[in-house]
Parts: structure tokens; sequence; C-alpha cells
């Protein structure tokens, strides 16, 4: 350790941390061998220690920062809201922020859909789309419809609603019993799950998978939920727009009701500003979080159609009110940060630069990624990438989970001043939109030098 007043304080907040915190997604055992880095600031797409080490953020901080960090915009917006209020409640009041955010977000979003319904997570504004789903259908007294179709490893978030249409055989070993059932159906993930077919012939196979999984339980179906295009906390896996296409109109032909949970593919990180509008599809329920706030502040949102809104306006009497909400629901700072974050996308023609760097990206990983001794497979849509390291290529054996090979990659990386997180040994890849051409660069570069450092390539 140091001894500078910078190196003491340093101990000082790992001490601290070791003393008193416990956190997300972490082994303790683990963290408490390590030596944690302490952000300290950020700038643009870069994240600052407190030793004044600069990292790219290449998972732009949990695949939510959109602009970089500090964007003076979106800052200035904040700090313009916190001299008019940071807090009041939206239950039985409004503020302008809400409503103007409100307003811009059907503007933004697939056609359809025209109410806002907010939060403050992402797994919250996915059981809200359940509750909403499944309160309408009992509300027009089809209580028949009362199931959920999800896809095989999807993931919506660590809440017991979210958790239930979701599927995780590490994360939910100790809570299965707590989680209601839900009906799956398997999308065509070619290198793991369809092995020996191509593309082609694994989406025919889950398209017949899926349609046969409506002609059984399409009638008690009351909402299909998908993470459109890619699904990525199951390790960035990509399936093609037809795909999804066509579960929509499975949903549709059902009776059933479509949800998209955009919380990590909205907001641009797919190529368009929504992955559901690649495939044509307009959900009738729309979940956000995330991106929301260019990723500053825990804002979220459940955006839905006007039938469904309208099947809850009712006289008080018949208690068809959607009797949910959360304290920081449309928390006004949120607001502020989230319309800040839609005037840049339109200020620095965000998808026009999003555009022009993901060949670049592609590129790179192709020509110089995919070929690496022990990188099986590299998935990629827009800014979102996973590749997934193989102990053997040919076979496509997986690592030992003990050694833990994604995570020291990643670690290595570190070393190469770019911060990345795997899952399970896929290397995550999701720099914020704002990245650079050269920060690619940097990017690719040190995500090469993690994984020939750990793999002995
Ligand atoms: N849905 C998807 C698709 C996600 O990727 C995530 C988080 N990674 C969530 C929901 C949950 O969001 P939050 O962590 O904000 O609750």
């Amino acid at each position: 350790m140091t001894t500078s007043d910078e190196g003491d304080s340093e101990s000082q907040s790992v001490r601290r941390d070791f003393g008193a915190l416990w956190h997300p997604f972490t082994q303790m055992s683990e963290w408490s061998r390590e030596d944690p880095l302490v952000i300290e600031r950020g700038e643009g797409n870069a994240l600052i220690d407190d030793q004044g080490r600069r990292y790219l953020d290449g998972v732009s901080s949990l695949w939510c920062n959109v602009h970089g960090h500090r964007h003076p915009k979106i800052d200035a917006a904040i700090r313009a809201q916190l001299d008019r209020v940071a807090h009041t409640t939206m239950l039985g009041l409004t503020h302008p922020g809400a409503a103007e955010l409100a307003e811009r977000l059907v503007g933004v979003a697939p056609n359809g859909l025209t109410r806002v319904f907010y939060s403050d997570a992402g797994a919250t504004a996915v059981e809200i789309a359940l509750k909403q789903a499944f309160q309408y259908f009992a509300l027009r007294g089809e209580t028949n419809r009362s199931r959920f179709v999800s896809l095989a490893d999807a993931y919506h978030g660590d809440t017991i609603g979210a958790m239930s249409v979701g599927y995780s055989e590490a994360y939910h070993r100790h809570h299965r019993p707590l989680l209601f059932d839900t009906i799956r159906t398997t999308p065509p993930h070619v290198f793991r799950w369809e092995r020996g077919l191509d593309p082609r012939a694994a989406l025919q196979v889950a398209i017949d998978e899926a349609r046969r999984t409506f002609e059984v339980h399409g009638d008690e179906v009351a909402a299909l939920i998908v993470e459109p295009l890619v699904q990525g906390a199951a390790g960035i896996w990509p399936h093609p727009p037809e795909y999804l296409a066509e579960l929509a109109r499975l949903a549709k032909e059902a009776g059933a009701l479509l949800i998209c949970d955009e919380v990590a593919t909205g907001f641009g990180r797919t190529g368009t500003m929504f992955a559901c509008e690649q495939a044509g599809v307009e959900p009738d329920l729309m979940c956000l979080g995330k991106g929301l706030t260019g990723g500053y502040l825990p804002l979220a949102a459940t955006l839905a159609t006007e039938a469904i809104f309208e099947a809850f306006v009712a006289p008080y009497e018949e208690l068809a009110t959607f009797f949910h909400g959360h304290t920081f629901t449309g928390n006004p700072l949120g607001c502020a940060a989230a319309l800040a974050s839609l005037d840049v996308f339109d200020d620095e023609q965000t998808m026009a630069h999003v555009a022009e760097i993901v060949p670049l990206l592609h590129g790179r990983l192709d020509a110089d990624v995919a070929s690496l001794p022990q990188v099986g497979d590299v998935r990629r849509v827009g800014l979102m990438v996973g590749v997934e390291l193989v102990q053997d290529r040919e076979t496509r054996a997986h690592y030992e989970p003990a050694l833990r090979v994604g995570y020291r990659a990643s670690l290595a990386a570190r070393k190469h001043g770019v911060i990345i997180r795997p899952l399970g040994d896929t290397v995550v890849l999701m720099p914020p939109l704002s990245i650079t051409k050269d920060e690619i660069g940097q990017l690719v570069d040190a995500t090469i030098a993690g994984i020939r450092e750990v793999t002995g390539a």
C-alpha cells in the first residue's frame, strides 16, 4: 500500500468495504482476497480510480451508460432539477419532467405504445409488465389466461416474478420453490443448443417448438416475454429478427400479449433505438431501464398500449386500479437525466455514430478475436458482444468452472486499462454508445491480451 494521502484513503475505503459491504452477484470469499478497484470519478468513456488510473468503461457500468460519464448536458439537467426538487411522489401528484418524458418516450417507442408507467429498476419494470398483463385478462374476465411463456435461459431481473420468467441453473438454485411455473420455449442458439444445425435449420426447429408451445398452451397464456434480439445475461445469445417476428405473430394469433424486455437492448445498444424495431415488431408492453437516464440514475418505465390502459379505467369501486407503485417511481432527477439523454441522442446524432462504429467493432472481432485458439464463439449484435472461451474449439468443451477463466481474463484486461466483466466463461464487451474509434481499438486489444494471458495462447 502506498503511504500517500490517496493511498491511505484507498485503503480506508477497502477496509470499510471489507468490513461492512456485501456485493451483488459476488462470492464474498473471493472478493475479500482481491485488491478491489475503488472508482472515484468518471470522465467520458473512462472511469478513474483513487490512484488516478484511467480505465475504459468496457461494460458501460453494467450495460447502462449511453453517452459517457459526466456528460455536461446530463449533469446540467440534473443540477437544474436539484435546484427545483429532488423527489416528489407520482402517487396522487405529477411533475413536469415525468409528464414531458412520458410524451417523449411515447414519441420514440414503437407504434401503439401510448402509456408510460414509471418505476426504478429493470426488474420492477418487468414485474409491472407481468402484473399488468395478468390483471388485463382478469379484468376482461379471461381468467384462464394466467400463464407466461418465456425463452429458455431468459433473464429478466432478480425479483421473484422476474426470476420466475427467467431461468438460471446457478442463480435460481436456492429459490426455485418460490418461483411460479412458466412455459419455456427454446430459441435458436446454434453454438450450444442446436449443435450440428446450420442457422437456418436451427431457426426452423425453434419456430416449430414455439408453434407447438402455442398450440398446446395458447389459450392459457397471458403474455410471452422476450429479450428482443439478444438474451443478455444468458451469455449474449442473439436470435435472428425472423424468430422474434414469428414469436410476436404466434402470441398475437393465440390472443396473448407480447412483452418486450428492452431493459438491456433499449436506447441504441443493438444498433437501433429499440431492438424490436429490427423485426418490425410492435409489443403490447415494453420494459425500459438501464439506458433510460443515459445510465445515470435508477429510473425505469413500462410502456403499454391504449387498449391495455383502458381495461384498467373504471369507477373506483370496481377495483380495476393498478395497485402498484414504488416510492421513487418517476423520480424527478431521473426524469431530468432521461430527458437530457434523449436530447443528446438528437444533438450528437448518437445513432449515426453507432452505425459508424459497429462495423469497426465487428470487423476487429472477426479479424483478431474469433481466431484465438481458446475462443469458441463470438456473438454480437450492435454494441452487445459475448466472446465465449472454451477448453477445446473442436468439441466446444467448457473449462472447469473452478478455473474461472472468463473472470480471470476480464481481470487481466484491467491491466491494459479496460474494465470488462464476464458472464461465466463468456467475456462481455458492451461499451457506451459514445465509444470512439480509438477506444474500440483499446477495448479489443485489451480483451485479446486478457484472453491470451489466461489461456496461455
Ligand atoms: N431485464 C434484462 C434484459 C436485463 O438485462 C436486466 C439487468 N441486466 C434486467 C431486466 C434487470 O434490471 P435491473 O438490474 O435494473 O433490475
